[in-house]
């Protein structure tokens, strides 16, 4: 394939991949989002393939072909609450490619000479420190959302200085390895990506509970300035593209998170998010009181005398996979009259969307899906909420206790209701770790199960009363 031809095909790749974020940015056009995507890729690759660029086809089918069937393989396993970990570990291989690509740059021929050589080794070491910092970043996030490693923020004493003192030692080693000829500079390139390495470790065990979903759209970013890095290594354009697009999607999605949650965009890219809360962790105050615990067929009572309801999921939905089952409530109760909207919270479930893919796949109709800021003044007029498998999103001590480790954070305020019915198992915390007072409120009632279960035997005592429903 000629270099213009390639040239038109990467443009039109760009084209798609912008068409699939335009898309992907609404539930209604979402499905269509990932079809130029998809087809973006397919067309990148394809013209790759065919250019002159790549040669050795052997070697590079050898690479390809396993990659793609262990990806398959994979991704089609994963459950939809253990994405954020695959995207987690993916992330990872953005950031180790960048930092090889980069080593291999600097150790092969390379006929330039002057500024270009200059800008070329800058290329080279910004990319080995960015993927350095990702590639290790991502596998503490991993370790994190699969509970291998505590998800509790590390708070080191000088944890500021320390983050000062490894940017400082990689500028230091930059010099040195700018001055080297050759490739003399590959030792302070080296000691660099470890530095890179120990940074992007330390960065992201400072980030931990409620916050960890910042963290994920974080190294999303991350990933994507990396492969933009690879990008100018390879003198690729649409890898340059592909990852500036990824790299400020994600950046522009850590900053409305942070936004959501009323945390500092600057604290969380320096690591420091967390902070203040932390500390003051143990002086957090204790929920107490009775628990008023309620049953299926009499929470579907309440919810046939109710005119407004409000549904409340959260990750314990996604985990029991009552999705279905809650749309055939909300139907039920809709053709009987009943007002049933659904509160989401940005972060609820475990990665961003989660709760609106799942209701989406239950066909819940998107019009009374609505974002906690759409919602939240409403509770105070409604007769039913139901909190099924949420809890920090619903947590009061958010607002109620500064001492909280969530304070600050905006939470769907559920107890303003007439009735507040909460699904869950047991008494467990959520993913942060607190207590939740609103299960010991007096309009707060227990109902205590795996959530499909409870969602199924109140579908089946509203069928049985839909004669009572009839108004
Ligand atoms: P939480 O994680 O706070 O709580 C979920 C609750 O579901 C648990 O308390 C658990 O209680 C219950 N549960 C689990 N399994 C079941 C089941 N089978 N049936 C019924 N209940 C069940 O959920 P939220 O959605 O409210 O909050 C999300 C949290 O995850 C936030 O802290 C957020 O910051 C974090 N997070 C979010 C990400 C994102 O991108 N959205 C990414 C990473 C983290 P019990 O065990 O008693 O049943």
């Amino acid at each position: 394939m000629s270099s213009n031809l390639l040239t038109v095909a990467y443009i039109a790749a760009s084209i798609l991949f912008i068409l699939s974020l335009a898309g992907l940015s609404n539930q209604e056009s979402a499905r269509m989002g990932n079809v130029y995507g998809i087809l973006g890729m397919v067309v990148a690759f394809v013209a790759t393939a065919a250019s002159s660029v790549v040669t050795g086809y052997t070697t590079l089918l050898g690479a390809i072909l396993p990659a793609v069937v262990i990806g398959a393989f994979l991704a089609s396993r994963v459950a939809m609450t253990s994405m954020p970990e695959l995207v987690a570990i993916l992330h990872s291989f953005v950031g180790l490619a960048a930092v090889l690509v980069g080593i291999a740059n600097y150790l092969g021929d390379s006929s330039l000479v002057g500024v270009e050589e200059t800008i070329h080794k800058l290329e080279i070491y910004i990319g080995v420190f960015i993927g350095a910092v990702t590639f290790t970043g991502s596998i503490v996030a991993f370790g994190k959302l699969r509970a291998i490693i505590s998800s509790k923020p590390l708070m080191l004493p000088a944890r500021h200085l320390l983050n000062i003192g490894l940017l400082l030692g990689s500028i230091y080693l930059a010099f040195s390895y700018m001055q080297s000829e050759g490739t003399g500079g590959l030792k302070p390139l080296l000691i660099m990506a470890v530095l890179a390495g120990i940074l992007g470790v330390h960065l992201v065990a400072a980030i931990g509970g409620a916050d960890m979903p910042v963290v994920i759209s974080m190294l999303n970013s991350y990933s994507g300035w990396a492969a933009a890095a690879a990008g100018f290594m390879l003198s690729n354009d649409l890898l340059i593209v592909t990852g500036a697009l990824v790299g400020s999607s994600g950046a522009i999605l850590s900053i409305i998170m942070c936004k959501a949650m009323n945390r500092s965009f600057i604290s969380v890219i320096l690591g420091g998010f967390g902070q203040g809360t932390s500390s003051s962790q143990s002086s957090a105050q204790q929920p107490q009181g009775e628990v008023n615990p309620i049953d299926a067929q009499a929470t579907a009572e309440l919810l046939y005398l109710a005119k407004n309801v409000i549904i409340t999921p959260g990750y314990g939905m996604a985990v029991a996979q009552a999705q279905h089952p809650v749309s055939e409530i909300t139907k039920l109760l809709r053709d009987n009259g009943v007002k049933v909207r659904f509160g989401i919270h940005p972060v609820a479930g475990r990665l961003p969307g989660h709760m609106n893919v799942l209701l989406a796949e239950a066909k819940v109709p998107y019009d009374i899906v609505l974002e906690m800021d759409e919602i939240n003044e409403d509770f105070g007029e409604t007769d039913v909420v139901l909190v099924i498998g949420a809890n920090d999103t619903v947590n009061p001590s958010a607002l109620e206790d500064p001492g909280s480790p969530i304070a600050g954070m905006p939470v769907l305020e559920v107890w303003h209701a007439g009735q507040v019915v909460v699904m869950k198992r047991g008494m467990s915390s959520g993913y942060a770790g607190v207590d939740n007072p609103l299960f010991y409120k007096e309009n707060t009632r227990m109902l205590f199960g795996d959530a499909k279960k409870n969602v199924d035997a109140i579908l089946v005592s509203l069928r049985e009363n839909s004669p009572a429903l009839a108004r």
